[in-house]
């Protein structure tokens, strides 16, 4: 909160200050092609998100009017049923898949078990979903597995089957199941493995709220789903239909939404795990220029031509870009030096923002400690009491 009141002090601060305002965080390096705070850095895309509707950007799957975006895993029309609104799984009609084939996505879906209980364990309102078609996200009449404090368990079953699990590798972190015949909610968030040919870059994950309850929580993928054995993960299209799966129960579906999200390996100049020091390179040079291009080192303004060359350098620092630096650095502590008392105390506001830029660069090593245009307005700061608490 300090921060941002600092900032919104700097932009209200004037001209000067608004190109400086890449020279306030830290400043790019190795892994991040921006600073800390940068506002030349790209604002995210607006997307609408009203209460209860999907939002602007997801690609709506099931809205309970229409079957359209679905078919069998045959490529035939599928013999699931649209019933009040919802997608109900047919028993023996088989899993159902979309037609159109995602990657990494946010995926919303609701479902219900059946209202009438039949059956035990993976018996009772059996169903799946499965991100392209290889990663079974559980569903199941879970309501009554739980062991009651007389040590009994009404709907016993393996914790890696049951509503929320990861089938086969993870049982949930806690059982967020609703009554069967309720409507219950799967939020999911899910990466795909990414392979470098055959080789295993990162295992993807998959992050479930059930319900609004955290239940997989970034799990790393261990293997494709199966039953009973652990099947290793394996290359595969980097986009592929979802599937759902038919278990024989009429499990039902509605509001079944998808956002495709970016991988955490396709922009590589992020930071994080993926971070690419070349690509992240190749984007600093590319501000760097867009930069230098808006700058103007002739501005009889030196201190606003300053600020914009060193925001440059925090991004590229070449050889011809400092001397361009130095010399206008030496012109304004020549400019600064022959005005009187007065005149620097009206300037006071712009030598400081100066100056704070140099302590950012020197702080993250772009400049040295010893740096000249620092040094001689600090000079300017101590001899003036710009910074003496009254
Ligand atoms: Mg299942």
């Amino acid at each position: 909160m300090k921060h941002v009141r600092m900032m919104v002090a700097a932009l209200a601060a004037g001209t000067a200050a608004t190109v400086m305002a890449g020279l306030y965080g830290d400043t790019p390096d190795a892994r991040h092609a921006w600073a800390v705070h940068d506002m030349n850095r790209p604002a995210p895309k607006k997307v609408a998100a009203e209460p209860g509707r999907p939002p602007s950007d997801a690609i709506v799957l099931f809205d309970g009017t229409s079957l359209d975006k679905w078919e069998s895993t045959k490529g035939e029309p599928t013999k699931w049923r649209l019933a009040d609104g919802a997608l109900e799984s047919v028993k023996g009609a088989g899993y159902i898949r979309t037609k159109e084939s995602f990657g990494d996505c946010q995926l919303h879906i609701e479902w219900a078990a059946p209202v009438k209980v039949e059956g035990q364990g993976q018996g009772r309102g059996n169903s799946g979903i499965f991100p392209m078609g290889n990663y079974e996200i559980q569903v199941l009449d879970s309501y009554e597995t739980e062991v009651l404090p007389d040590g009994s368990n009404k709907n016993p079953n393996y914790a890696d089957g049951q509503a929320g699990s990861i089938y086969a590798e993870n049982p949930p972190l806690v059982n967020a199941s609703r009554k069967p015949g309720e409507w219950q909610t799967y939020d999911i968030v899910f990466h795909q493995p990414v392979w470098e040919g055959e080789t295993l870059k990162w295992p993807g994950s998959i992050t479930v709220f059930h319900n609004g309850v955290l239940v997989q929580d970034h799990w790393e993928m261990e293997g494709m789903t199966t039953h009973c054995r652990r099947r290793p993960l394996a290359p595969h299209p980097t986009k592929l239909p979802l599937q759902l799966q038919d278990h024989g129960n009429p499990v039902r579906f509605r509001n079944i939404w998808l956002r495709e999200i970016p991988s955490r390996y396709a922009n590589t100049t992020h930071g994080g795990p993926a971070a690419n020091e070349a690509d992240v390179m190749a984007l600093r040079s590319k501000t760097a220029a867009k930069l230098y291009a808006q700058a103007n080192p002739a501005d009889p303004n030196k201190a606003a031509a300053l600020h914009r060359l060193l925001e440059v350098i925090s991004y590229e620092k070449t050889d011809a870009r400092i001397n361009e630096v130095k010399a206008i650095a030496g012109a304004y502590l020549a400019e600064l030096g022959g005005l009187d008392k007065q005149k620097l105390e009206g300037r006071k506001g712009e030598i400081i923002g100066v100056r704070n830029a140099c302590n950012v660069l020197i702080r993250n090593k772009v400049l040295p400690e010893e740096c000249t245009l620092r040094a001689g307005l600090q000079k300017i700061i101590d001899a003036q009491g710009f910074e003496k608490k009254r």
